[in-house]
């Protein structure tokens, strides 16, 4: 083993949600002693009908701050999960967090941010896996910098600074322990990022040391051919690159926050997502370019299928749009000045789709006839209730008949594509569908490329 190698390893919710699962994560970590600097994330959850302790936090702030419930009585189930935990690892006689919770209460009595209060699970489980593991302790808030908040949403991430003042306090610490899932602004603030966070930070942290891998540990053996809560048992996709990950990660593949791959990616760091209740599994490995990876000759045309609910779709019909210059760019103008995020714009030679999540539509009611006023146009159609499917792989640039083969699928179940859209990459093809069909629309792809022969 070269030891001078070094590996980051973030730890999920699942994977820190009691002390049975602390007691995984220490062997993993101690088996080998590359694993160096771990990210861990805040408990999740136990069982099925349990409450991740992000979710409690959240929900234990509003009351406090929003209605001014009573701090220390609020706060008493989130200390239980945390002393139940200390209690478990028998580190009781040596670690108390009575006055971390008395300061937290009272920030949240000065109302502090629900991202301060979202952070404390993360900040809490790290200082006990630090003591678990005999590993020094680095508040994120140090090292995880955030911009002022004078930009439009507050969550702006300051790469820059956040890699030199990791790099800088690395380079001192052989192991350590740095929380994910949150950072500070110049002032001081705390901020989190979007929910599944640590996974960025894990990356953030892997580019900042150089490492040679992040491992991200998880309760599922890899990144999976489709989600399995809709498709039971599906395959574990053994090499899959960068580019596929993100498309399949934003397209609601969650096991990994699709912004984590940017910062490894620029340094070329692969990604290895394991499981924590299965350590022997070998998981998946994310890399740049599979052909730096050997390609076996039954790698799979389809990597894997995603989808995300809650999308809407403007249909605009204008003849002659074709020949109007400047009609696309009327449009988007206001969208940008109504700060309106879009997802795709598939285009015939008269007609217009724009598709957009249904929450974007509904923070602009009067989006649709806005459209109409600088369009010039009569006709337009607003329909909810879409979900869009990505069906990924880069295996389909090479393959023919890969289209029909999903479109065949679809039909077959009685399932009608309302928008189609394909990435000039020929890496996806996007596929909206009404929302009832969303289960069967990925059972059905995922059975006609996995479980059938062509
Ligand atoms: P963690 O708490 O470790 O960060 P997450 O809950 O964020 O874990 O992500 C893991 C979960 O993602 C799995 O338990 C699984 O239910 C879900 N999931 C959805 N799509 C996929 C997929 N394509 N592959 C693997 N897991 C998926
Ligand atoms: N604990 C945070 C969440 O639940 C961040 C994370 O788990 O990555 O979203
Ligand atoms: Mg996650």
């Amino acid at each position: 083993m070269n030891t001078s190698e070094k590996y980051v390893v973030k730890f999920g919710g699942s994977s820190l949600a009691s002390a049975e699962q602390f007691k995984k994560v220490c062997d993993i970590i101690k088996s080998d002693e590359r694993r160096r600097y771990i990210v861990p994330s805040a408990p999740g959850k136990r069982c099925n009908d349990d409450t991740k302790v992000t979710d409690m936090l959240y929900a234990c702030y509003d009351a406090v701050a929003l209605h001014n419930k009573d701090a220390t009585v609020e706060f008493e189930p989130i200390k239980k999960r945390f002393d139940g935990i200390i209690a478990d690892l028998g580190l009781a006689s040596v670690l108390s967090l009575d006055n971390e919770y008395e300061q937290i209460c009272e920030n949240f009595k000065q109302k502090a941010g629900s991202d301060y209060a979202a952070s404390r699970g993360e900040y809490l489980n790290g200082i006990i896996l630090a003591k678990y593991l005999d590993f020094e302790f680095i508040d994120a808030a140090k090292v995880i910098k955030f911009k002022s908040a004078k930009s439009n949403v507050g969550r702006v991430f300051d790469a820059e600074l956040t890699n030199a003042a990791l790099a800088t306090m690395l380079s001192k610490k052989p192991y350590a322990v740095i929380p994910g899932f949150y950072g500070a602004s110049p002032s001081g603030k705390i901020k989190t990022f979007s929910r599944g966070g640590s996974d960025f930070t894990g990356s953030i942290v892997a580019r900042s040391v150089n490492a040679n891998l992040y491992e991200n540990w998880t309760d599922v053996s890899g990144f999976l051919a489709a989600d399995p809560r809709i498709v039971d048992n599906p395959e574990i996709i053994r090499v899959i690159t960068y580019r596929e990950l993100r498309e399949l990660s934003y397209m609601g593949a969650t096991v990994l926050h699709e912004d984590a791959i940017f910062p490894v990616r620029e340094a070329n760091i692969p990604i290895n997502i394991r499981n924590t209740n299965a350590p022997f599994e070998r998981g998946t490995l994310i890399v740049h370019n599979s052909l730096d990876f050997e390609e076996t000759s039954d790698t799979p045309i389809i990597t894997g299928i995603a989808g995300k609910k809650d999308f809407s779709v403007i249909s605009i019909d204008k003849d002659g749009m074709n020949n109007e210059i400047g009609f696309l760019r009327r449009i988007l103008t206001l969208f940008e000045e109504l700060d309106v995020n879009f997802e795709h714009i598939p285009t015939g030679i008269d007609t217009l789709c724009i598709v957009l999540e249904s929450s974007e539509l509904d923070k602009h009611e009067s989006l649709p006839e806005q459209i109409r006023q600088v369009a010039g146009i009569n006709h337009i159609v607003v329909e909810s209730g879409l979900a869009m499917l990505a069906v990924v792989g880069r295996g389909m640039r090479e393959k023919r008949g890969t289209a029909a083969r999903i479109f065949a699928a679809l039909a077959h179940n009685g399932i009608n594509a309302r928008i189609i859209d394909q990435g000039s990459s020929e890496l996806n093809v996007i596929i909206g569908i009404v929302e009832d069909d969303f289960n069967k629309a990925i059972r059905s792809i995922y059975d006609i490329f996995f479980n059938t022969k062509p």
